[in-house]
């Protein structure tokens, strides 16, 4: 089981950025492997802390995590579908670091030298995913074939040709390029990725002839993810590191899923509230009746009390859609019509010319009529 991220950080809730920044700079400086050198327990915690403050650290997926715990922000240990190579002791470091440029401000050095080599993000794919109802109910497994930049396997994305590679010679192989300049304060050293070789370090001896050195293809992979149950429209998922292949082997991007609900025969959603309108014969709806509905799974079968009135609401409790929470189950509400015959045959017709004087059929007068959203909203509240 994953620890909740705001407890990693040992803050609450409601913890604003500068507590959020305040308690994550003070575990890391605790936790820093240059401090801790061997010790796994504490390399464990660093990348605990690191991953908590990425999530926590930013508005979308602090709000994602909020509404969806580890499954809104693809960490891994929380669902199967959802993660990649954050979960565990796939943290890349590159990535921790940045933390701390963000953080301690442009060159903090720890244990000397900072990083050193910095990796390029490959873009992020966003594909949209048709859920019926049915699937929304249970949540729902899905495999679907992408397109997207591959790593070239000519090079295993190295950019070369034969993966032949030579030292760049601009930075010398340590990817950076550093600039002594002389302040009042003294002389500061500034650093710089090398653009001769993009911070990699070395650069191919000869271009590699199918991607023409960037080290990514255009290509095809097969994806298999997992919907949770109780997801909307317009939700977003994202899979970690199964977007695009960044070029020069650097860190792939991530495959953002949005959500988008088929239009059901049936249904219509109201959070997690299903609405049926059933249309009832008069003579059903004045002597009363068993009458079939449909649900996600199936039938039920519903009890029309002799006497029910257009307009009435009835309900089969928790045959609607599960919260996304996991708590609890919304409803099936029926919402009643009484039909009105639109063409009659002469038989009919006399029977009705019959009837139509008969004390009983003469609607009550003192009956306030409310639209279907005044009782909706009475049924909710
Ligand atoms: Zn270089
Ligand atoms: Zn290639």
């Amino acid at each position: 089981m994953k620890r909740d991220y705001y407890e990693v950080l040992g803050i609450g809730k409601n913890a604003t950025e500068e507590e959020i920044k305040k308690s994550y700079r003070k575990l890391a400086v605790k936790y820093h492997p240059d401090k801790n050198s061997g010790n796994k327990e504490a390399e464990e915690k660093f990348k605990e802390i690191n991953e908590a403050y990425e999530v926590l650290s930013d508005k979308e997926k602090r709000l994602r995590y909020d509404q969806f715990g580890h499954a809104g922000v693809g960490s891994s240990a929380a669902s199967d579908g959802f993660g990649g190579h954050y979960g565990g002791t796939g943290v890349n470091m590159d990535d921790i670091f940045s933390h701390f440029e963000d953080i301690f401000g442009g060159n903090f050095g720890f244990g000397g030298g900072g990083k050193s080599k910095k990796t390029v993000r490959g873009g992020d794919v966003r594909i949209s995913v048709k859920l019926s109802l049915e699937e929304i109910a249970t949540g729902v497994s899905k495999k679907i074939k992408i397109k997207k930049q591959i790593v070239c396997s000519a090079c295993n994305g190295t950019g070369a040709k034969n993966s032949r590679v030579v030292t760049c010679h601009a930075c010398n192989g340590t990817g950076v390029m550093v600039k002594v300049q002389r302040t009042i304060l003294g002389s500061m050293q500034t650093q710089t990725t090398c653009t001769s070789c993009r911070g990699m370090g070395s650069i191919p001896a000869e271009k590699c002839n199918v991607c023409y050195g960037s080290g990514t293809v255009m290509g095809e992979e097969i994806v298999s993810f997992n919907i949770p149950a109780g997801v909307e429209s317009g939700m977003e998922l994202s899979l970690r590191g199964k977007g695009h292949a960044a070029p020069h082997g650097g860190i792939p991007g991530d495959l953002i899923i949005i959500v988008e609900e088929e239009s059901h025969p049936h249904f219509k959603r109201e959070g997690s509230h299903l609405i049926y309108h059933l249309f009832l014969s008069f003579p059903d709806a004045a002597l009363g009746t068993q009458i079939e509905i449909p649900t996600l799974e199936g039938k039920a079968r519903v009890k029309i009390e002799p006497g029910t009135q257009s307009g009435k609401l009835l309900r089969l409790k928790a045959k609607g859609l599960p919260s996304l929470n996991g708590y609890g189950r919304g409803d099936i509400i029926i919402d009643v019509n009484v039909y009105t015959p639109a063409n009659l045959s002469a038989e009919e017709r006399k029977i009705l010319e019959q009837l139509k004087h008969s004390k009983n059929l003469q609607p009550s007068q003192n009956k306030k009529e409310k639209s279907f959203f005044e009782r909706m909203k009475e049924y909710f509240h």
